[in-house]
């Protein structure tokens, strides 16, 4: 038996597809769904993304809206990615290598919500919107923090697509960083990341969004952390109180990747960072 396969020509098309047919398997770049299809039951039938316009692109005007459809090798030679939004530009940059950027998609990432998806700290740090829409129901924006519900369980319908995330561009005096422990410097699954957003006034910490991924069974905010800092200035002071509130605001696993011991002292290094 070979599957059903539907490519549209437009989101309506997709949204009336998914709309008849919510057990059909989404695909956008593949790079996620391909790993175990062979060991997978064969979908009742596949509604194909790829290169879907209405997906696709960066635009900037007050903020950042990225088409769930767009490529991480687009996301990371935008300009104002590479200008504005450097966490993301980053994560772009070490997701796999240059061929799984080339295919592998904004919407795959956060569609599959694993723990160990790069962007999805950053997506977190910079507070983001994510655009859903449905054929019944229209276009909704949910802040990506009530997105993901679980261990790869996440709020989307079943006759929902992920059309588009949008990010808020830093103030002036705003620290950014972005940053993945792996295996070996390149090409490796995340042990640990994690992303920062720190207003300052002078550099005094006023508010600041720290999220980290592989440490939950979802990436998560910090606020232990992001309350600790507040009002210190940036130095050894405030990374050893953002270490001390990560300590035990953290439970994370032993796994293939990594130990619950290793991924701890890796992740209160990248806090402490975060604000030296
Ligand atoms: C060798 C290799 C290395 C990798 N390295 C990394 C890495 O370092 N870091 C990392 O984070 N990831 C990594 N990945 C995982 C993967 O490449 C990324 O998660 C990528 O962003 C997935 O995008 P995609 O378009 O290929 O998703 P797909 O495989 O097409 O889809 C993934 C999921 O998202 C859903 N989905 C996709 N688009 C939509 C949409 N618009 N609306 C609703 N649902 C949607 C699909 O239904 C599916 O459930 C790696 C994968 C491979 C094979």
């Amino acid at each position: 038996m070979s599957s059903a396969y539907i490519r549209p020509r437009s989101l309506a098309e997709a949204l009336d597809a998914k709309a008849q047919h919510p057990d059909w398997m989404v695909l956008a770049g593949g790079t996620d769904l391909m790993v175990n299809a062979t060991h997978r039951p064969e979908p009742a039938g596949i509604l194909d993304l790829w290169r879907l316009p209405e997906l696709r692109g960066v635009t900037m005007t007050d903020v950042l809206t990225i088409g769930a459809g767009t490529t991480w090798l687009e996301v990371e030679h935008h300009a104002a990615v590479l200008e504005r939004f450097g966490p993301l530009a980053a994560a772009a940059r070490e997701i796999g290598a240059l061929q799984i950027q080339a295919r592998g998609t904004l919407g795959g990432n956060v569609g599959t919500s694993s723990p160990v998806g790069d962007s999805l700290p950053v997506l977190l740090a910079f507070d983001a919107e994510l655009e859903l829409a449905s054929a019944a129901r229209g276009r909704r924006r949910i802040p990506y923090r009530e997105f993901c519900t679980g261990y790869r369980k996440t709020q989307l319908a079943a006759d929902e697509l992920i059309v588009a995330a949008h990010l808020r561009p830093p103030a002036t005096r705003t620290r950014t960083t972005w940053r993945k422990v792996g295996t070996r410097r390149a090409q490796s699954i995340s042990k640990v990341m994690g992303a920062a957003f720190i207003e300052l006034d002078g550099d005094v910490v006023t508010r600041a969004r720290v999220a980290l991924g592989a440490v939950a069974d979802r990436p998560i905010r910090i606020a232990a952390v992001e309350q600790a800092v507040t009002g210190l200035a940036l130095g050894a002071k405030a990374a050893e109180a953002a270490r001390a509130a990560l300590r035990s605001a953290i439970k994370p696993i032993d796994d293939v990747r990594s130990t619950a011991t290793y991924r701890r002292d890796v992740a209160e290094n990248l806090v402490a960072r975060f604000f030296s």
